[in-house]
């Protein structure tokens, strides 16, 4: 008997070390690029992705990460959370287990105006913001309905950066995409969640790519979580870059810095601790 669980457990230690170095070889990119931020994660608020902020922070620190974008789907998505959520979103301290924290929104595109879901009572609260078309809020349309929804994001809205824009249900102009992205100083995100849920978005993310790398266009890598093991690992995103040979130093995710700059030019506030608010209201 004794010994029968004496097996069971060896057996049991060789398969959780069996998915430990697969965790490993996972968090390795081809490349050797060492990526310190993740753009695009989500929590259990929208609906149908399943963890917390702490299990985000704590796998983020984990990863290696420095940084990520909390970026929550807008009120719109069915299922998601309310603006109460956004505005409430000081709550969270700006750092966990070393990691900090960007608090924003991806936002969903709802019309061919590029009308989005971030309402102006909650702009302020958000530290960045992110635009997507998604298929309940937007249902795929003409190359030129889906071209005008993603230039009103970026001419409009004023969005940080467009989201996984290789999904093959959306065609659409690149060229007039990218050079508004260009023109407006809009950040591309190449989506390493694409790979696997988009299905279709290979070829068009290298193409994506290689355009924003001649356009001078710098892209951020989002994992897309719904999940928080897979915060800050770009395996496919990885290849897609080197595919396109793109350069390091347009690479977001390479140097905090390069989007902490970027968001604080553009007049948003980030890294407001709540609990500041109450120093100096005594004197002892
Ligand atoms: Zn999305
Ligand atoms: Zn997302």
């Amino acid at each position: 008997m004794i010994r029968k669980q004496k097996k069971n457990s060896k057996y049991k230690n060789m398969r959780a070390e069996r998915l430990a170095q697969a965790r490993r070889d996972e968090t390795k990119v081809p490349s050797g690029r060492r990526y310190v931020l993740d753009g695009h994660t989500h929590t259990l608020g929208c609906g149908h992705a399943y963890c917390t902020v702490m299990e985000l922070a704590a796998e983020a620190a984990d990863a290696g990460l420095e940084m990520f974008c909390l970026t929550e789907h807008g009120p719109e998505m069915p299922g998601s959370i309310t603006d109460m959520f956004f505005h409430n979103m000081l709550s969270i301290p700006p750092e966990l287990f070393g990691v900090k924290i960007i608090k924003g929104m991806e936002a969903n595109i709802l019309d061919a105006d590029g009308s989005i879901d971030a309402s102006p009572a909650i702009l302020p609260s958000l530290e960045i913001l992110s635009a997507s078309l998604h298929t309940p809020c937007f249902p795929p349309d003409t190359v030129e309905r889906n071209t005008s929804a993603l230039l009103g994001a970026i001419e409009k809205a004023n969005v940080d950066f467009l989201c996984h824009l290789g999904n093959p249900q959306y065609p659409f102009d690149v060229e007039a995409v990218l050079q508004a992205a260009k023109r407006h100083d809009t950040m591309i995100e190449i989506n390493n969640g694409s790979f696997y849920i988009r299905q279709g978005s290979r070829d068009r993310c290298v193409d994506i790519a290689r355009r924003c790398r001649d356009l001078e266009i710098p892209v951020i890598l989002g994992t897309d979580t719904h999940w928080a093991e897979d915060i800050g690992r770009f395996p496919w995103a990885d290849r897609a870059l080197t595919e396109a040979d793109f350069p390091d130093e347009l690479i977001i995710n390479l140097d905090t810095k390069r989007l902490t700059d970027r968001l604080e030019a553009k007049g948003r506030k980030l890294g407001v601790v709540k609990k500041d608010r109450a120093v100096g209201l005594f004197d002892f």
